[in-house]
């Protein structure tokens, strides 16, 4: 890559190692959702230095805000990172490993914090040509899909007013050196929920004399899995997917319940609605044909990312003026959630992917012991943030 192609690029190569010893840190240092504790202060501590004033302690504890007024005119631009890892034990065999038995960024969130206090740092360095202002938003929670409601609930879009708001996803599915923007769907939504299936025990000798609750959960998953071919349209894209059965203690006892625990996605709101609505029904209609009970109960949800096409063709420009035409592409839309779509749903903006996959055909998938990221990925989403960020907030 060409560090000196666009406007950004030779600002990012002085802060290249620095930005990296960062990401670092916080690789070596991964924290739960909602747990961010020594990360959001690392972020305020920071934002502070550069000047910019700084809201702590949103969304339960962890969430920070960094406001940074320019000197001349302009709009109010929002970007935002989101900070947590994953319950995870790494096997990556680096010096930042993570330092913390069964936590680990696995998805890349380190680098998008570590991307956005940089160019907070940036910006802060050049506020006397800097028009409008910049709020740079770091949320926790995002692996929960529950970050992004309570920073929006405590205002973060309102004050001050916020117009546009901005952020990127690192990801081994691009190659370092591109980024991937795409109009319309990009992330599907994603709803968690619980089936809880009460029967009656007994012995596993006399199942007549019982109500078998695992007998009814089976076909009560194969059932939803019908829900969805049968009842949604051929042309929609929807994945329910059951991850998790609970049931049992021993090979001839019949339990009195069985908990299944699974996700929805799909990148329609309205077939979000109609399975959402049709699911309470079906499992407790199915749980009854075998004489049980069943419940459902929604355990998270956020909506698709949908981009907006003005705003995201002046994100690609802006790829393209600082990049080149070769490194933007325009990939297939993602079955992943994330909750940057409450903030795309409040305001309009852009999510985009920005590569990291590791050099050759390796594809380390995000959300596993072996995640890997390419660093050289992490100057290319610098510079497109900043040159995002810049022309937004003086347009
Ligand atoms: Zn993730
Ligand atoms: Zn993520």
């Amino acid at each position: 890559m060409n560090k000196t192609t666009g406007a950004w690029g030779e600002e990012v190569a002085k802060r290249l190692d620095a930005m990296v010893a960062l990401r670092r840190d916080f690789h070596r240092h991964p924290e739960l959702s909602f747990q961010e504790k020594r990360t959001s202060e690392i972020i305020a501590e920071r934002l502070t230095r550069a000047g910019l004033e700084v809201k702590t302690g949103i969304a339960g504890q962890t969430g920070v805000v960094g406001i940074l007024r320019g000197d001349k005119p302009g709009k109010t631009i929002a970007w935002r990172a989101d900070i947590d890892a994953l319950p995870l034990t790494e096997i990556l065999d680096a010096p930042f490993t993570s330092g913390t038995k069964g936590v680990m960024h696995a998805c890349g969130h380190d680098g998008h914090t570590a991307i956005a206090i940089t160019a907070a740092e940036i910006f802060s360095a050049r506020r006397a040509e800097m028009p409008g202002t910049a709020v740079f938003i770091f949320q926790p929670a995002e692996e929960l899909l529950s970050g992004a409601k309570p920073m929006i609930e405590a205002g973060v879009l309102e004050n001050p007013r916020v117009d546009e708001i901005y952020g990127l996803h690192l990801t081994t599915q691009d190659a370092a050196g591109t980024v991937n923007v795409r109009r319309g769907p990009t992330m599907a939504s994603g709803d968690g929920f619980n089936v809880e299936v009460t029967g009656k025990g007994g012995h596993g000798a006399y199942p007549h004399l019982s109500v078998d609750p695992m007998t009814a959960a089976a076909h009560i998953l194969i059932g939803m899995q019908s829900l969805v071919t049968k009842e949604v349209a051929a042309k929609e894209t929807v994945v329910l997917s059951v991850g998790q059965i609970m049931a049992g203690t021993k090979n001839n006892i019949i339990p009195d319940k069985a908990v299944m625990r699974g996700t929805l996605r799909t990148f329609d709101m309205d077939v979000r609605e109609q399975l959402l609505g049709r699911l309470q029904s079906f499992v407790s209609d199915m749980a009854r044909a075998y004489r049980a009970e069943a419940r459902l109960d929604l355990t998270m949800g956020c909506p698709p990312v949908i981009n907006p096409e003005k705003e995201t063709d002046l994100v690609r420009r802006c790829c393209v003026d600082e990049l080149g035409e070769a490194a933007v592409v325009e990939g297939s839309p993602v079955m992943a959630s994330d909750d940057m779509s409450l903030f795309l749903r409040a305001r309009p903006g852009c999510y985009f992917r920005v590569g990291i996959s590791p050099t050759g055909d390796r594809r380390v998938p995000h959300h596993a012991p072996e995640f890997e990221m390419n660093e050289d990925g992490l100057p290319v989403g610098l510079r497109v943030a900043l040159s995002v960020l810049r022309s937004r907030l003086g347009a």
